[in-house]
């Protein structure tokens, strides 16, 4: 089988001269493979079909629209949607299961949301048939023996009752007005209001206008209003964006407690710890982002997310990605540092806002070290980097004076400019973004390869990210400051920038802040731990950075959850709440177990 995909934002038929058509090798012997409508600058239509899988067109294509994918023919069968001609194909679905929570991972652009948009019912799967798409009948049959079956039965007679939180949620304050507790009060139909603003810590906030929330509090606020509702099916698109590690871990527990009452839940979810804590089962993912998506069995979630890191489904012995992900178990330890140079030292600091102030006790920073920032939303982690990227003057306290050189990737980004990606890494780093060593370390782990030519403002959230992270590396500068680097990215994508970074400062003579609320992705980079503590939106108190194990074991104390390590991956797991290793490790003061023995 085969796949030809063409990306319309790319295509740019006036600035072409039809490579797609002049180079197709059938085409030249008068077989339509490549076909325009007689209109000016209309976009090619590939026909799959007649498509000998050369794939000569997308080389030749000036703009990298084109993709061209040989397929197992067995999969046909298997396909759920396809948008229409050239475009984005899934395969399967994930498979609700009452009375457990459903976990989907896997990269950006395989299909997820689609998925999630089918099973909500916004969206009928088409399997493949965009031009006469197929009765309820119909798709009933094509997943008989499955539990798909009974689910689109019930839907195709009405009774299936779903409630689904989007994955963005921006939007929900054009849509809805006034307080947060008119919003909440109206979706709740189970008479829940007040254990959901228990659980969501919402009580601060009801009173308030929707269209004042800060993103978090409205995320939070979209999954009580989820949540209130009663129906068969809750399925949740990306929960953790916003939230800091405490709130995500109380909105994952307020998730379970669905599945509890024998609920149908399906989330997906980017950040692997809450992943592994709110699922019990979990469906991978793969392919080839923007093109095809393939749902894998569902397997239980230790197993599904070790398979994901490994990269390996042996129930299809398929690979999909070329190298398996592992943590390393062994940070270096405070007795390591001792005997490393010092970069920059800073002294205690205090910085003052009308409402809220920052405390900042007296730290080292070495060169080779990347330091991991980790705290509640609103402690003031934003305003401490802003200091140390001078960007901010502390009100008591200094940076000394030094040669040492910032680079600072903001938490928010702005997409104004018209250049494009590869004008925009230029522009911050010359020549040397050019350079092999340049590509092969930040621009094609990144995935920015593909994008060069894009224009930044048309970039999407993640892309936009993505970009930020290579431009604040392209500037020449030893101490690199990244704001919540892992903002809509993918679980691939967020250990990629990991790995980006590790590699940008270890043995190099540099140092790295990141504040971070991934608790996998952290412990995939981070040498040392900078904790804030202190009260959101009042004061905050930052502590200076140390070794991994202490800075962690605080962090967790404070928050009273505790960490075990998985003994094939080295992976952090979030233990649940009063389990036997999680009262063990309470007594014993090990918040964060780095060792993976004894599991
Ligand atoms: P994920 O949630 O895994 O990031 P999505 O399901 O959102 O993936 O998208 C998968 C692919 O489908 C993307 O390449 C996207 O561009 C494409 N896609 C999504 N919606 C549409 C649509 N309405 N028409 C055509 N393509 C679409
Ligand atoms: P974090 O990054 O940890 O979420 P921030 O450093 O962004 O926290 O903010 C900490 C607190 O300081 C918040 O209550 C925020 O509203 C307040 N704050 C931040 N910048 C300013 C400012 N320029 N003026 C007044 N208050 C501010
Ligand atoms: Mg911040």
């Amino acid at each position: 089988m085969r796949i030809a995909v063409l990306d319309p934002r790319v295509c740019n038929p006036a600035k072409c001269t039809r490579e797609c058509q002049r180079f197709c090798p059938p085409q030249r012997m008068g077989d339509e493979v490549v076909v325009f409508e007689q209109k000016k600058d209309a976009q090619p239509r590939i026909v799959e079909i007649l498509c000998s899988g050369c794939g000569i067109c997308t080389r030749k294509c000036p703009f990298g629209a084109l993709r061209i994918i040989n397929l197992a023919d067995e999969l046909e069968t298997d396909t759920s949607h396809r948008y229409g001609p050239n475009s984005f194909k899934l395969f399967r679905l994930p498979i609700p299961a009452p009375g457990s929570v459903t976990g989907l991972v896997g990269a950006n652009g395989t299909g997820k949301s689609t998925a999630l948009q089918i099973l909500a019912l916004q969206l009928r799967p088409n399997l493949g048939n965009f031009e006469e798409p197929p009765e309820w009948s119909e798709i009933i049959r094509h997943y008989r023996g499955s539990g798909l079956q009974p689910y689109f039965e019930k839907a195709s007679q009405g009774e299936l009752t779903v409630a689904y939180k989007p994955q963005i949620i921006t939007s929900i304050p054009e849509v809805y007005k006034g307080s947060i507790q008119s919003l909440l009060e109206a979706t709740d139909e189970r008479g829940l209001l007040s254990t959901l603003t228990d659980q969501l810590e919402l009580q601060g906030i009801m009173q308030r206008d929707i269209s004042v929330l800060s993103g978090g509090e409205l995320q939070r606020v979209a999954i009580a209003a989820v949540m209130a509702r009663d129906a068969d099916v809750y399925l949740i698109d990306e929960p953790t964006s916003y939230l800091d590690v405490y709130q995500r871990v109380r909105t994952a527990r307020a998730i379970r407690s669905l599945a509890l009452e024998g609920k149908m839940v399906i989330s997906v979810v980017h950040d692997l710890a809450v992943a592994d804590y709110i699922s019990d089962y979990v469906c991978i993912f793969y392919g080839e982002p923007g093109v095809y998506g393939i749902v894998s069995n569902p397997h239980g979630v230790r197993e599904g997310i070790n398979i994901y890191l490994n990269g390996f489904l042996p129930d299809s012995n398929v690979r999909f990605r070329s190298e398996e992900i592992r943590f390393d178990t062994r940070p270096p330890s405070e007795e390591y540092w001792t005997s490393v140079e010092v970069l920059l030292e800073y002294e205690a600091m205090m910085k003052k806002f009308d409402d809220f102030t920052l405390q900042v006790m007296p730290g080292q920073i070495h060169q080779g070290e990347v330091i991991g920032v980790l705290g509640a939303n609103g402690i003031g982690k934003t305003t401490f980097v802003r200091l140390l990227a001078q960007d901010l003057e502390p009100d008591e306290g200094a940076i000394p004076e030094t040669d040492v050189k910032v680079s600072y990737k903001p938490q928010y980004l702005k997409a104004e400019s018209d250049r494009t990606v590869i004008e925009a890494l230029q522009e911050a780093g010359g020549a040397s973004v050019l350079t092999s060593l340049f590509r092969s370390d930040v621009i094609r782990p990144l995935s920015l390869d593909k994008l060069e030519d894009r224009v930044v403002n048309e970039l999407s959230g993640g892309e936009l990210q993505r970009l930020a992270i290579a431009v604040c590396l392209a500037r020449s500068a030893d101490l690199y400051l990244f704001d919540e680097p892992s903002a809509f990215l993918d679980i691939e994508q967020r250990l990629a920038v990991a790995k980006v970074i590790r590699s940008a400062v270890h043995d190099k003579g540099k140092a790295a802040f990141v504040v971070e609320h991934d608790m996998v992705t952290i412990s995939a980079f981070a040498d040392t731990i900078s904790v804030f503590t202190g009260t959101p939106g009042a004061n905050g108190l930052c502590q200076a950075p140390v070794d991994l194990r202490l800075g962690m074991n605080t962090f967790l104390q404070d928050m009273g959850v505790t960490f075990r390590r998985d003994h094939a991956t080295g992976r952090p797991r979030v233990n649940k709440e009063g389990s036997r290793l999680d009262r063990e490790q309470k007594q014993r003061g090990e918040y964060y177990y780095i060792s993976t023995e004894g599991e």
